[in-house]
C-alpha cells in the first residue's frame, strides 16, 4: 500500500438510499476531483465548506447534481486535502462517480484506509482508530458509552499516565547506574522500585477487572441454551424474548435444528451459539442438534441447561455431569407443574410457559458477570481484548520487576523489566506498534471509514 496515493471510497452501504458520499483523501485529492466537477472551482473554496457543483464525464455529460465538502489538510480526517461527494442515493450513479475518479488518478482504498492514515499522520492513536470500529459495532447503549470514551482519548490517556510512572522510575534508574557519582540525583532505592511498581501492579489489575466486565457490555456473552428435547428449551427463548421484546440480529435460521442471534437483556448480549433443537423439537435430526450443542459448549461463555421437573432421565445427568466446570445456570423449568426430581446443585425455578422466573433468571446472568456497574471513573474506560491481552503480559513484566526489587537483584535487572513493560503498554497505542499488527488491525475495518 503506497501512502502517497489519493484514496477513494464509497463510504456509504450501496443501496438504494437518498443519498451516498464519495471520500477522497491525499495530495492529489482537489486537483483530481476538480477534473470531473463542474460549478465549481475546488482551488479556490476555503476549508471546511460545502459546495453545489456536477459530476460530468470526459465526454462533458452530466452524471450527477452533487455536494462536494472540502477539508484541506492538516484539518481533516486523515490530515491530508479530504473530500467528500454526495452523489444522489442508488448504486448505479454512485459506482459512474466512483469510476471516474479512479479513470483520473485515484486508487480504490483498502478497508479501513481512511482511518489507518489518520493515525500513521498522527491524528488518532490505535485506541481512537480502533473506537471508530466500536462506535460501528456498538448495538448497546453501554458500547456506545465505551466507544464514544475511547474516541475522546480517554484510553490513551490512561495508557499515557500508566507509562510515564513507569518512564519516571525508569529515568531514575537509568541516572543511577550511568552516573552513580551523582550525588543529588535521587539514589533509587530498592524501596522506591518496591512501592512504585506495586501501586502500579495494583492500578492494573484494577482497571483489568473493570475492563473484563466492560467487555461483557461491549461484546456480549457467548451463550448457549442446552437440554434435552421437549424440556422447553424454545418456549424460554421466547419467554426471554417477550420479556425484552428485541432480538439485535435475526435468526440465522438456516439450519432448522439450531438457532443463532443476539438477545440484548437489559443492555447486555446474549450471543446464542448453535441453540440445539429449538426450533422443531419433533425434528429426527434432534439428537444431533444437541450433540452439535455439545460440540460448542468449549466456545460458550455461559450454559444455560434447561430440566424439565417433570421428567429427568440419563440424558439430564450426561448433561448437569458435561457441564459442571462451566459458568452455567440450571434451569428447572415447568414450576407450574409437580416437581418429580431432587437436586442437590443450585438452579432457578422457571415457568417458560407462564413466563415466569425470567426476570430472576436475567439478574442472575448479569450478577455471574457484571461486577462493576458501569462508572464514570478513569479506570472504566478499557474493553477491548487486544488491551486487555496487553495489560495481563504488562503485569508479568510489572511482578518480575517487583520481585526483583524485593529480592534485591541488580538495577539493570530491573530495568529491563520495566521496559518490557512500558512497550507492552505502547502496544495498546500504537507508540510501539509493529506493523503486522497495524495491517491486522485496519483489514479488520469497513470500506471508505
Ligand atoms: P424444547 O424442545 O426444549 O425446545 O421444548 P419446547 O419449548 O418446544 O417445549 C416442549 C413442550 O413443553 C411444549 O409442549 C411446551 O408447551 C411445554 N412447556 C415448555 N415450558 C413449559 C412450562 O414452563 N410449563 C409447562 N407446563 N409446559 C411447558
Amino acid at each position: 500500500m503506497n501512502l502517497n496515493d489519493t484514496i477513494c471510497a464509497i463510504s456509504t452501504s450501496l443501496s438504494s438510499s437518498a443519498i451516498n458520499i464519495i471520500r477522497i483523501s491525499g495530495n492529489n485529492a482537489i486537483e483530481i476531483a476538480s477534473k470531473i466537477v463542474s460549478g465549481v472551482n475546488l482551488s479556490q473554496v476555503p476549508s471546511n465548506s460545502i459546495s453545489h457543483a456536477y459530476v460530468e464525464n470526459e465526454r462533458g455529460e452530466k452524471i450527477d447534481e452533487i455536494l462536494i465538502s472540502l477539508f484541506r489538510a492538516p484539518k481533516s480526517y486523515t490530515k491530508e486535502d479530504v473530500i467528500e461527494i454526495n452523489t444522489h442515493g442508488g448504486s448505479y450513479v454512485t459506482t459512474k462517480v466512483l469510476e471516474l475518479l479512479l479513470r483520473n488518478g485515484c486508487r480504490l482504498a483498502e478497508a479501513g484506509e481512511f482511518t489507518k492514515r489518520a493515525f500513521l499522520n498522527g491524528r488518532i492513536d490505535l485506541t481512537e482508530a480502533e473506537s471508530v470500529m466500536d462506535m460501528i459495532n456498538a448495538k448497546t447503549q453501554a458500547s456506545l458509552s465505551l466507544a464514544n470514551k475511547g474516541l475522546s482519548g480517554d484510553v490513551k490517556r490512561l495508557i499515557d499516565e500508566l507509562r510515564k510512572s513507569i518512564e519516571d522510575l525508569l529515568l531514575h534508574i537509568t541516572v543511577n547506574i550511568d552516573y552513580p557519582e551523582y550525588t543529588d540525583e535521587v539514589q533509587i532505592s530498592n524501596k522506591i522500585c518496591v512501592d512504585t511498581t506495586t501501586s502500579l501492579i495494583d492500578r492494573i489489575n484494577l482497571i483489568i477487572e473493570k475492563a473484563e466486565t466492560m467487555r461483557i457490555y461491549k461484546e456480549g456473552i457467548k451463550t448457549v441454551i442446552l437440554g434435552k428435547p421437549n424440556v422447553g428449551k424454545s418456549s424460554l427463548l421466547n419467554a426471554m424474548l417477550n420479556e425484552n421484546k428485541a432480538i439485535v440480529t435475526s435468526y440465522g435460521g438456516t439450519t432448522r435444528d439450531t438457532v443463532e442471534g443476539d438477545l440484548n437483556i437489559g443492555g447486555i448480549i446474549l450471543h446464542l451459539i448453535d441453540t440445539a433443537g429449538i426450533r422443531n423439537t419433533k425434528n429426527p435430526i434432534e439428537k444431533i442438534g444437541i450433540e452439535k450443542s455439545i460440540e460448542k459448549l468449549n466456545e460458550a461463555e455461559l450454559v444455560l441447561l434447561v430440566l424439565d421437573r417433570t421428567d429427568f432421565n440419563e440424558t439430564d445427568k450426561k448433561l448437569l455431569d458435561l457441564t459442571k466446570d462451566k459458568n452455567r445456570i440450571i434451569i428447572l423449568n415447568k414450576a407450574d407443574l409437580p416437581q418429580k426430581i431432587a437436586l442437590d446443585v443450585p438452579y432457578l425455578d422457571v415457568s417458560a410457559l407462564k413466563k415466569e422466573g425470567i426476570k430472576p433468571l436475567e439478574d442472575k446472568i448479569k450478577e455471574m458477570f457484571i461486577k462493576e456497574e458501569l462508572s464514570s471513573s478513569d479506570e472504566g474506560v478499557i474493553s477491548s481484548s487486544r488491551h486487555i491481552a496487553l495489560l495481563k503480559k504488562s503485569l508479568e513484566s510489572l511482578n518480575s520487576a517487583l520481585e526483583g526489587a524485593k529480592s534485591g537483584v541488580f538495577l539493570d535487572m530491573i530495568e529491563i523489566d520495566l521496559k518490557d513493560a512500558y512497550n507492552t503498554l505502547g502496544e495498546i497505542t500504537g507508540e510501539v506498534a509493529p506493523d503486522e499488527l497495524i495491517n491486522e488491525l485496519f483489514m479488520n475495518f469497513c470500506l471508505g471509514k
